[in-house]
């Protein structure tokens, strides 16, 4: 596999170790982890701290100490997550996706969303939406903002944004601030896990009446 330049951010791996996060999202944190041996450290790491806290915070004296918050956090059920587990790659699709997808690419079930871009929506709870994407070699995501975040994680292919390169495993971690047009690499079609909390904002009219993606 190629060597994978970006990462997951330490919030979010540490929202997932605590169970916090959508399900959606959680997902697509588990996806790259499963790929990724520098984020698997990292997580791991996390976990360790936060057992210690949680230990901590059964002691009699821990009062309203970070611990307890977070044991209170756990015990309110946020969002069990999904073990990571170890790296399999036999298909392109990585295991927890298999889970969610029902095997591997032959089993996803693409709808066509205009002009050879396909997605297919995954079955995850209210909150946040997990999608695959299909976006042929060389189209575009038309220019967009987001309202909240967006995770953007390469299965296969590539895309670029701006002058930085997303290849398989690769994760783009896109927030309010950010305004991009991501196109896919010209040698190959591309397949990306994105995970979404809000609608995206779409700079031109077209796409924004039409459909969310279209060839440019
Ligand atoms: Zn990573
Ligand atoms: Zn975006």
């Amino acid at each position: 596999m190629t060597r994978i330049s970006h990462h997951l951010t330490d919030a979010l791996l540490m929202a997932y170790s605590a169970g916090t996060l959508p399900e959606a999202f959680s997902l697509t944190v588990a996806t790259h982890v499963s790929m990724c041996d520098e984020c698997r450290a990292r997580l791991g790491a996390f976990d360790s701290i936060g057992g210690a806290l949680l230990e901590e915070a059964a002691e009699p004296m821990a009062g309203d100490s970070l611990a307890a918050t977070m044991a209170r956090i756990r015990a309110a059920g946020g969002t069990p997550r999904a073990r990571p587990p170890a790296p399999r790659r036999t298909g392109v699709l990585p295991a927890p996706l298999c889970d969610y997808v029902g095997g591997d690419l032959e089993a996803v079930r693409w709808r066509p969303v205009g002009m050879g871009v396909k997605q297919a929506i995954l079955p995850t709870a209210k909150g946040a939406t997990a999608r695959l994407l299909y976006i042929p070699a060389g189209a575009a995501v038309p220019d967009h903002g987001h309202r909240g975040t967006e995770l953007t994680l390469v299965l296969k292919g590539a895309f670029l944004d701006d002058d930085r390169r997303f290849g398989p495993g690769d994760i783009e971690v896109a927030g309010a601030e950010l305004d991009h047009m991501p196109v896919a690499d010209i040698g190959d079609d591309c397949i990306c896990l994105a995970a979404t909390d809000a609608p995206l904002r779409f700079r031109a009219l077209i796409p924004r009446l039409a459909q969310p993606f279209l060839r440019i």
